[in-house]
């Protein structure tokens, strides 16, 4: 892998973890799948804001929408609304290699699971309070091999805290909450009911694939988001195959649901094969 870049401060520890991995011969949508993965099930990266961890509905349970996409082929897997199951990145991934369609939903999303040897999960949701608001979060990551031979995007996300049960944000549909092709991936997190009207991940990928620098093509579409409504959160990252990344945002400020710690921005996270641990960056601010 030549370049991991993953949204929000809260996958550093997960992508420090996979540093290993990212320098074996793993696939990028392998190394994606299971980083994503890890925060989604795995205690040790804490009591996440996706996956096992993640906000409950009205009604008092979680639904989960995750995808993932390759750049090279244009394959894509998604699960959207699947409740109870959540591990669902590998899920989304399991629709795209091992059924012949592209998305699933629902109920037939997790019929889709158990069939497939996936397990509900019975932890008990913690109860959204003044104290205990639980953010909503999208984690998405990108991947890009090495001399960008390989790219893939993935997402998870639990979707925004009390959504009424069957709602479906922007993060799994393709060219909103993400996009790839062979120039470039992009994903994005915030308002869903709001980014999936901008299709911004497919524009971001679309200005990549124009001759822009990732950096160039996330301002660009967070500056036009930002023009026809001012008001939502919307945060990008985005890379092209030669090793470039960008970022931008409308966040002003965010805590950190494991470390606590307040950015005045949009936290992402880089790992490139020269380094030796990730970092945290800041993106740029659009307000
Ligand atoms: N975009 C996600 C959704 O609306 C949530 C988030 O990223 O905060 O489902």
């Amino acid at each position: 892998m030549d370049l991991v870049v993953g949204t929000w401060s809260f996958c550093f520890d997960a992508i420090r973890e996979k540093q290993k991995l990212y320098r074996s011969q793993e696939s990028c949508l392998g190394a994606v799948e299971k980083t994503i993965n890890d925060i989604e099930c795995n205690e040790k990266y804490g009591p996440c804001i996706v996956g096992r961890g993640g906000p409950p509905n009205s009604a008092g349970y979680r639904e989960y929408d995750a995808a993932v996409m390759e750049g090279q082929t244009l394959k894509f897997g998604a699960v959207t609304a699947l409740r109870g199951i959540p591990d669902a990145v590998s899920v989304a991934r399991a629709v795209m290699e091992r059924s012949p369609h592209s998305m699933l939903t629902g109920e037939g999303a997790g019929r889709f699971a158990l069939e497939h040897g996936f397990r509900v999960d019975k932890t008990p949701c913690q109860s959204i309070t003044e104290n205990n608001p639980i953010g909503h979060d999208t984690l998405g990551l990108i991947a890009v091999g090495q001399h960008g031979g390989d790219i893939a995007v993935g997402v998870s996300t639990s979707g925004a805290p009390r959504k009424h049960p069957g709602r479906v944000g922007d993060s799994a549909l393709p060219g909103g909450g993400l996009y790839a092709n062979a120039h470039g991936g992009a994903c994005c997190s915030g308002d869903g009911d709001e980014i999936l009207k901008f299709c911004p991940s497919f524009h971001i990928v679309h200005l990549i694939s124009q001759g822009k620098i990732p950096q160039d093509a996330c301002e660009e579409v967070i500056r036009n988001i930002h023009s026809r409504n001012s008001d939502m959160e919307v945060a990008v990252i985005a890379t092209d195959t030669k090793g470039n990344y960008g970022a931008c945002s409308t966040v002003r400020s965010w805590r950190d649901p494991m470390t606590h710690k307040l950015y005045q921005g949009f936290p992402f996270v880089l790992w490139t094969k020269d380094m030796t641990c990730p970092e945290i960056k800041l993106a740029e601010t659009v307000s």
